[in-house]
């Protein structure tokens, strides 16, 4: 593997420029229509292209910055899901309300979803280029359904559909496809017991890098709120993270910087490739690269630094877009700390 030790990247969102939608939103309204949206979609991701190279970064996204939401995005290329009337619903374990479509019957894509997004990036970056998707698991949790009645089945739907888009993206030129699963850290027996090989229907075939991201949600009050009932140590990866371990999927994801999760508990992903959330996204402050490369240094007690990648805790996306951009610098600079402090090491032992 030629990349460079703590190679850096995100785990996906990026704030959305405030003349293409609204901003530091969830759910944000775009701004514009029809091919001028499309537009400004392309030229979004393509000046946040620019912004990770510039922070050096060596994997690069699109920032998701095509889709209203993680999860929508990909639905609203699902035939079988009925968008116009939405109703509300608990999810994460009733954690916030969401406004979700309905699945009404039989699930088939009506075409590619992220096609432009990642020919776009391919062609506008040299460096590795990462392409996210929703989870299965996820996915399930973030829409009523309506037809399949059965979570697993659903799931498993779901699932196959992600794999065809995965597959094609694969052929677009994407090197690394990441499943977004934080619904893996409510349900933990779940994940467990059928998420996890239900992620891997959704990587079969794949044979570009697989990764899946596991978190504790964006920075939003909800989220903030739900974490200060978690206690001292989170310890919900500890439930999902050995049969990840046993998984065909070569890298997790996971929350550490601010984060209460025990660092001790990525020791169970012995053989995985582990991409450190070195940056808070709950915080507007921004890391200084000494605190990232610290925790770079932290974590290398558990993680082999051939192995250890440095990332964001979590997406971006509802965050200012000045604060996201200094956060992209400290995790690049950090990064790079990290390095410089291993080569001095070398050199004076
Ligand atoms: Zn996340």
């Amino acid at each position: 593997m030629s990349r460079p030790l703590f190679s850096a990247t995100l785990a996906g969102s990026l704030p959305k420029p405030s003349w293409l939608s609204e901003t530091q939103k969830l759910w944000p309204e775009w701004k514009l229509q029809g091919d001028e949206l499309a537009q400004a979609k392309a030229d979004a991701t393509l000046l946040w292209i620019k912004a990770q190279e510039d922070a050096g970064l060596d994997v690069i996204g699109d920032g998701e910055q095509s889709r209203q939401h993680f999860v929508h995005g990909f639905l609203e290329q699902v035939e079988g899901i009925d968008f116009d009337h939405k109703v509300k619903m608990g999810i994460r374990d009733n954690r916030y309300e969401a406004m979700v479509p309905q699945v009404v019957s039989e699930l088939r894509l009506k075409g590619r979803v992220h096609a432009t997004e990642a020919r776009l990036l391919r062609k506008h970056t040299n460096r590795r280029i990462k392409f996210t998707l929703p989870g299965p698991m996820t996915i399930v949790d973030t829409v009523a359904d309506g037809f399949y009645g059965d979570r697993v089945k659903l799931a498993t739907a779901f699932a196959e559909l992600l794999n065809q888009e995965a597959l094609a993206l694969q052929a677009d030129g994407v090197d690394i496809i990441q499943f977004d699963e934080p619904a893996f850290n409510v349900y933990m027996k779940d994940a467990a017991d059928w998420g996890v090989e239900v992620l891997e229907r959704a990587a079969e075939g794949l044979t570009c890098t697989t990764a899946v991201h596991i978190c504790y949600g964006y920075g939003i009050k909800a989220n903030v709120d739900w974490k200060a009932t978690l206690g001292e140590q989170w310890r919900q990866y500890e439930q999902v993270f050995p049969a990840l371990a046993k998984s065909r999927i070569d890298q997790v994801s996971l929350e550490c910087f601010h984060s209460h999760v025990p660092p001790e508990l990525m020791a169970l992903l012995a053989g995985k490739d582990v991409m450190v959330g070195v940056i808070d996204v709950a915080s507007d402050e921004i890391e200084t690269p000494e605190q990232v490369a610290d925790t770079i240094e932290q974590v290398l007690r558990w993680v082999p630094r051939e192995r250890l990648l440095p990332c964001t805790n979590c997406g971006l996306a509802p965050m200012n877009r000045e604060v996201a951009l200094k956060k992209l610098e400290a995790l690049g600079l950090g990064a790079e700390l990290a390095r410089q402090r291993l080569r001095v090491a070398a050199e004076s032992s």
